[in-house]
């Protein structure tokens, strides 16, 4: 058996197992766990310190994921725009895929955890057909994105023939995946599945990474083996309270992201997700961070604060008020609060 399928088996999915490694509550926890799946891999296992660490928080159930009644079953309103079962389209040229139903670890504050790890949400064989064909039918999609649950928990053949399929398409120029597999189960990035995701570029893979903590040697092999496949890497991160609510959390986190050569490219406001209301934070706090990255640590390490509108009407990018007033001088505030002018007419031109 490979190693990353024996590592899913000795996996921790359930309080009980837990409870031999930690003092917890086990009987009260098997009614979140009935309700939302856990797993929580040997390598994630043993990067957690002590109990309500912030990785334990991420892994870990929790009682408040049940008495949460805010939250919302389908925040971002993606039933409403699945023209066909298992594929998503928002946007014109973007469509998201959901090829997997199961994560190597089980985020507690997953946007889609109503559906994650249940069985029911992952397209199968006749549904992907049937999306490809919706695909096929749409020559604006020019990227296509795999999401789930983690495309990346696919078996390496099945995974080779969605690609092999999707690039069959001419009018797919990019395809994307999303997953959190080289931080929970670096192991599962094998030269022998980069060797074969090397003949789809361009491919791009957006990773998950939450937290400095989760950069380990083994998280930064697994990036490197996937970038000396010829694939791009971005990360989303998702801002969460309790875990990275804090600028010099996240400043360690983008910097050591670009040392392992991977771009920040989101960094996520908390969808309204049920269960997971313990994790938001409010908008102010994220621009606050924003305000205390930029000017402090190299763009390249910033990404974008994003919030994905209720009602399925997309992401935008959350920003700190920089310009003061517009007109023939510009009034922009400097990164340290400073009030600047900036010269802004436009000498013989046609406006
Ligand atoms: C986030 C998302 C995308 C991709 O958006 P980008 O801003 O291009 O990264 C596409 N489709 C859906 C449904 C999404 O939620
Ligand atoms: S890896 Fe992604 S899809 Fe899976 S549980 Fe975590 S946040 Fe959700």
């Amino acid at each position: 058996m490979e190693t990353w399928k024996q590592s899913l088996k000795d996996s921790i999915l359930s309080p009980e197992q837990l409870a031999d490694l930690f003092p917890v509550d086990a009987k009260g926890l098997r009614s979140v766990v009935d309700r939302y799946p856990m797993r929580i891999t040997p390598h994630y296992l043993g990067l957690i310190r002590e109990a309500g660490d912030p990785i334990w928080r991420q892994c870990v159930p929790d009682h408040r994921e049940l008495g949460d009644s805010a939250g919302m079953d389908d925040p971002l309103g993606e039933e409403n725009l699945s023209p066909v079962p298992g594929l998503v389209h928002r946007y014109p040229d973007r469509a998201l895929l959901l090829v997997s139903g199961a994560c190597a670890v089980y985020c507690r504050f997953c946007t889609r955890k109503r559906t994650v790890g249940c069985g029911s949400m992952a397209l199968d064989r006749e549904g992907f057909d049937a999306a490809l064909d919706y695909l096929k039918g749409r020559p604006e999609i020019r990227d296509v994105i795999l999401s789930g649950g983690d495309p990346l928990l696919l078996e390496d053949d099945r995974l080779e023939a969605l690609l092999e399929s999707l690039c069959r398409i001419p009018h797919v120029e990019v395809v994307r995946i999303g997953t959190r597999v080289p931080v929970t189960l670096p192991e599962r990035i094998t030269e022998r599945l980069c060797g074969r995701l090397r003949r789809f570029s361009p491919l791009y893979v957006n990773t998950h990474f939450n937290h400095p903590r989760e950069i380990t040697p083994e998280a930064a092999a697994a990036c490197d083996r996937l970038v000396g496949a010829g694939i791009v890497l971005g990360n989303q991160t998702v801002l969460l309270r309790g875990v990275n609510d804090d600028a010099a959390v996240l400043a360690d986190l983008f910097r050591g992201l670009l040392r392992i050569r991977v771009r920040p490219y989101y960094l996520h406001h908390m969808d309204p997700a049920r269960g997971t209301v313990h994790f938001r934070t409010r908008i102010e706090r994220g621009l606050e961070i924003m305000q205390t990255l930029r000017g402090a640590l190299s763009g390249m390490a910033i990404p974008q604060y994003v919030v994905d509108l209720p009602g399925g009407k997309g992401k935008v990018p959350l920003v700190p008020e920089y310009v003061e007033s517009l007109g023939e001088k510009a009034v922009i505030r400097a990164p340290g609060g400073e009030e600047v002018e900036v010269d802004n007419e436009i000498f013989g031109g046609v406006e």
